[in-house]
């Protein structure tokens, strides 16, 4: 994770680093820290443990002058987040300093090799090797300092993005990446890098993605040069229009990020659904499957691979294309999948779910799924990622910058794209009922309202909220398509309160979990009026019998529920398959309520961070 951000022009650096890491502390918050080069030539650095505000404090005691400059903040893999282990890292030389993003995976070995040149190390992370690493070759081989980053970079086994500067030299930035995202902000007369695109909106349009195994030079008052780190030899460069606005990446008047992106799914979903039901509502649309339809008329099997929210998609996903498409599915954690050597083949669709398109374990999969001859289809929030850069093909999901860690309007993004490729699948193969369809995409067409009156149970949740702020476990159960929703609900529960939460099928319960079920154990159960509604009463009734709480999240109008639930949460009557998007808006809303009740930072939560780019 951690994210880096650069820049080099005629403004002062310091103030433009800072924002640009505030924008980026998504990703990271254990520490924060920048590297600047004034105009006398001197290389200072602040760090502090913590939030980037941390970091503001300790640098105003000293020299935030220069024109040049890098700054991160960390979510640390290597070593405890402290401000000694904070990046940037300087040589031992004193004068190259460095940011990095990933994981260096020989780091042991690279540092035996330089304590046996003499060299010494301050921090425990993996990234003071590389620094260490490249004074150690620019000052042996007599090579220049890009060189030297090259030739590091090919030593180095792992991920990583990188920004690198010389204290002799405030005139240039050197950056590179493998598996780590890095984008180049191309401004009038200044350059920016960072992690994602957000710390570059404001001040530049035009952007470069910069490819995987790709360094690129950023010299004053020069063109911006770009070599391929494994040949040396020049690669395209492929500027293209930012079309991200600050509005964005604003709160828009809401306390928190969360809650703004919870608030904002009947606008996320109506951008997600744009221009994708055609024919009077008849048809599904989605150019990803158009493009190669004998691949998806021929397919015997998808795969669906994610992490997080994202695999939580997967399983309603799974329910989706089986239900629309008679294709046999799979659901598998990329983390698990990457090392399982899986038995793909030509006739394998393998679907990669990241909001981010940059988590690291998915990449790993996409790849590995290709070398086996796999065709991969991407599902991602953020353009021009990786997952849409290295997939045969995909769908945004169009729900804008996500920037509350725990997910929300990308996870209804996720489910939605999931039931229209579901559709658009089922079409194409015929084994899609056209009234089916046609139901489905009328309500997938009303979800805007349909979500706007979901929403509208915001204040009875957070009353209901304030019972069980000091809930100590909590047990989600759901059936069918609403398992995974149960699963959600849970692991936003526990993302961001850190209360414990598991969330489980309603009838394994007893085959395990009801031994814990007690005055003290609420469960919150999904039951939809569905076609295992009357499965699921019994087991609530179980769960009743045994003392616990219940608050049921049931469909408009069920009036049977109240006599049995301690608690009932009405939400709009939807299709079946679409009662996961609805149920989780309450159940978003109760885990932000009971979070923010204990006094939570929810945009924040203790040790995660957004977009998982490390293994
Ligand atoms: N491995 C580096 C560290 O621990 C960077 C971590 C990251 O990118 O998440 O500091």
């Amino acid at each position: 994770m951690c994210g880096i951000v650069g820049y080099l022009g005629s403004q002062g650096a310091y103030s433009i680093l800072i924002q640009g890491l505030k924008r980026l502390e998504y990703r990271g918050y254990d520490s924060a820290g920048v590297a600047l080069i004034d105009g006398t030539g001197s290389l200072n650095i602040h760090k502090a443990k913590g939030k980037v505000a941390n970091l503001e404090q300790t640098a105003a005691a000293g020299n935030t002058d220069g024109l040049i400059g890098i700054a991160h903040t960390r979510w640390a893999t290597h070593g405890e987040p402290n401000d000694i282990n904070a990046h940037p890292h300087v040589s031992q030389s004193g004068n190259i300093a460095l940011v990095h993003n990933g994981t260096i995976e020989n780091y042991a070995v690279l540092k035996q090799l330089l304590c046996e040149q003499g060299y010494t190390f301050k921090s425990e992370t993996d990234t003071e090797v590389l620094v260490q690493f490249i004074d150690y070759i620019h000052a042996s081989s007599d090579c220049t300092l890009v060189d030297a980053v090259r030739e590091t970079l090919l030593q180095v086994e792992g991920a990583y993005a990188i920004a690198v500067i010389e204290k002799n030299n405030p005139d240039r930035l050197i950056v590179a990446r493998k598996s780590s995202p890095l984008v180049i902000g191309v401004g009038d007369g200044e350059t920016f890098i960072a992690s994602d695109a957000t710390p570059i909106v404001g001040y530049a349009d035009k952007v470069i993605y910069l490819k995987d195994n790709e360094l690129a030079v950023i010299e004053r008052d020069k063109a911006i040069s770009i070599v391929s780190i494994d040949s040396n030899t020049p690669t395209k460069i492929d500027v293209q229009k930012l079309k991200l606005s600050l509005a964005q990446l604003e709160k828009g008047g809401y306390d928190t990020f969360m809650l703004k992106e919870i608030f904002e799914q009947p606008k996320t979903l109506r951008d997600c659904l744009r221009g994708r039901i055609t024919d009077n509502g008849s048809r599904v649309v989605l150019s990803g499957v158009e493009l190669n339809k004998e691949t998806f008329l021929n397919a015997e099997r998808i795969t669906l691979v994610a992490c997080g929210t994202s695999w939580h998609a997967a399983l309603i996903g799974k329910r989706l294309i089986q239900d629309f498409c008679r294709i046999p599915v799979e659901v598998e954690y990329a983390s698990e999948f990457r090392y399982s050597n899986p038995v793909l083949g030509p006739k394998d669709i393998v679907i990669s779910i990241s909001q981010s398109g940059e988590t690291a374990d998915t990449l790993a999969a996409i790849q590995i799924a290709r070398e086996k001859g796999a065709f991969v289809y991407g599902v991602c929030n953020v353009v021009g990622a990786s997952i849409p850069r290295n997939t045969d093909s995909g769908t945004y999901i169009h729900v804008g910058p996500e920037i509350g860690v725990a997910s929300t309007k990308a996870f209804t993004g996720q489910v939605t794209v999931l039931t229209l490729l579901a559709l658009a699948i089922g079409q194409l193969r015929g084994t899609a009922d056209s009234d089916t369809v046609k139901s489905v995409c009328k309500s997938l067409m009303q979800l805007p309202e349909i979500l706007e009156e979901t929403l509208k149970c915001d204040p009875e949740v957070q009353k209901l909220s304030r019972i069980f702020t000091y809930a100590h476990n909590f047990l989600y159960l759901g059936r069918g398509y609403n398992y995974p929703t149960a699963l959600e609900g849970a692991l936003k529960l526990k993302e961001i309160s850190y209360i414990h939460a598991e969330g489980y099928p309603a009838a394994e319960m007893k085959h395990g979990p009801i031994a814990l079920i007690d005055h003290e154990m609420p469960s919150v159960i999904i039951a939809p009026s569905d076609s295992l509604y009357d499965k699921i009463i019994s087991n609530v009734q179980q769960v009743k019998s045994r003392g616990g709480a219940v608050v049921a999240i049931v469909s408009r109008g069920n009036t049977a529920m109240n006599d049995i639930a301690d608690f009932c949460i009405e939400i709009p009557e939807v299709p079946e398959c679409l009662t996961p998007i609805v149920a989780s808006i309450p159940l978003q809303l109760l885990a932000y309520y009971i979070a923010v009740g204990k006094g939570k930072n929810v945009d924040q939560p203790r040790n995660l961070a957004k977009s998982v780019t490390v293994e």
